[in-house]
């Protein structure tokens, strides 16, 4: 039993609908899924991804109007990376300098391009010029075209005190291995090569303080697994290696667990099924309020705190 890589990657923003116009507007995802956060269902749970959100190119949000800032530190993700193809460079910077988000082309990291900026709340993102772009559903519609789409996740950074128990448990238990490493950069890699999101780098910051995770902060990041039966196998797995792991939560679009790594990031493992088309077709992700059953007898109240949303048309 080995992870193939990301699910998701879940973080909190303030303002949903600036959030939308990042994503959508300026960045080309597709906006897969407008639901509530099951926990909180007075709040938007908005899903970004490919055209069908394809695991491991899934970038979710909670956002929380007039939430604090998060602060950046050790025990969280740093950085969340997109691939992109090596031809795009010159217009991703071209189009985040024309949309006025300063972004900066930092030296090649494993002799890849990395592309560097802050979503409006600061949420750190990097494009990475990668040669091996993995297949994803490319979504017609999107402002960007298909040439210079987003082709789901290339890696995250999670910014540790000290990596070697984080290290373990990829390599040990989740059939990870160490691929590169450069200064304080340790990059492990699945063996699943033509999946997107295989990639986790841990950076080791043994002088830098413990981060906290607000607006602005990745909240969790989810590992796939291939159904429910493998998703409890891994429970047993995780249980057995000491940690503490929730039981499996229904999210409807996948079953999920969770638990907090040595490291002090907070890990889920989502199942693959099954998925966004759950309750819409594929042509109508994203165009209304999905609920879960259980929430659907207060729709009506639920859709009288939410704040409205526009989703942006192609420009
Ligand atoms: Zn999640």
């Amino acid at each position: 039993m080995k992870i193939a890589g990301l699910h998701h990657v879940t973080a909190i923003a303030s303002d949903p609908q600036r959030n939308l116009d990042f994503y959508v507007g300026l960045l080309g995802l597709r906006f897969v899924k407008r639901t509530v956060n099951f926990d909180d269902p007075g709040t938007y749970h908005f899903y970004f991804g490919d055209r069908r959100g394809t695991p491991g190119t899934i970038l979710t949000f909670f956002p929380w109007p007039g939430v604090r800032r998060g602060i950046r530190g050790t025990g969280q993700i740093e950085a969340t990376a997109f691939s992109i193809a090596p031809t795009s460079v010159g217009y991703w910077l071209e189009r985040l300098k024309q949309q006025h988000v300063t972004a900066e082309r930092s030296a090649s990291r494993f002799g890849e391009d990395v592309i560097r900026f802050v979503d409006p709340d600061g949420l750190l993102l990097e494009l990475i010029a990668s040669n091996s772009l993995a297949t994803i559903a490319q979504w017609p519609d999107s402002p960007v075209p298909p040439g210079h789409a987003l082709r789901g996740f290339h890696s995250v950074s999670a910014a540790l005190e000290g990596y070697e128990k984080t290290a373990r448990l990829l390599t040990d238990a989740f059939g990870y291995r160490l691929i590169e490493e450069s200064g304080n950069r340790f990059r492990f890699a699945s063996s699943e090569k033509a999946a997107p999101g295989r990639i986790v780098d841990l950076l080791c910051l043994p002088d830098s303080s413990v981060g906290s995770v607000a607006a602005g902060s990745v909240h969790h990041i989810a590992f796939r697994a291939r159904d429910e039966k493998e998703q409890l196998q891994w429970r047993e797995k995780l249980v057995d290696l000491g940690h503490n792991v929730t039981p499996v939560i229904d999210r409807i679009y996948f079953r999920s667990i969770y638990f907090r790594e040595p490291g002090g990031v907070l890990f889920e493992i989502a199942t693959e099924p099954p998925g966004f088309t759950f309750d819409e077709t594929i042509e109508e992700l994203g165009t209304g309020l999905r609920l879960p059953p259980w929430l659907e007898s207060a729709r009506s109240q639920i859709e009288k705190v939410l704040p409205p949303i526009r989703v942006p048309n192609k420009q």
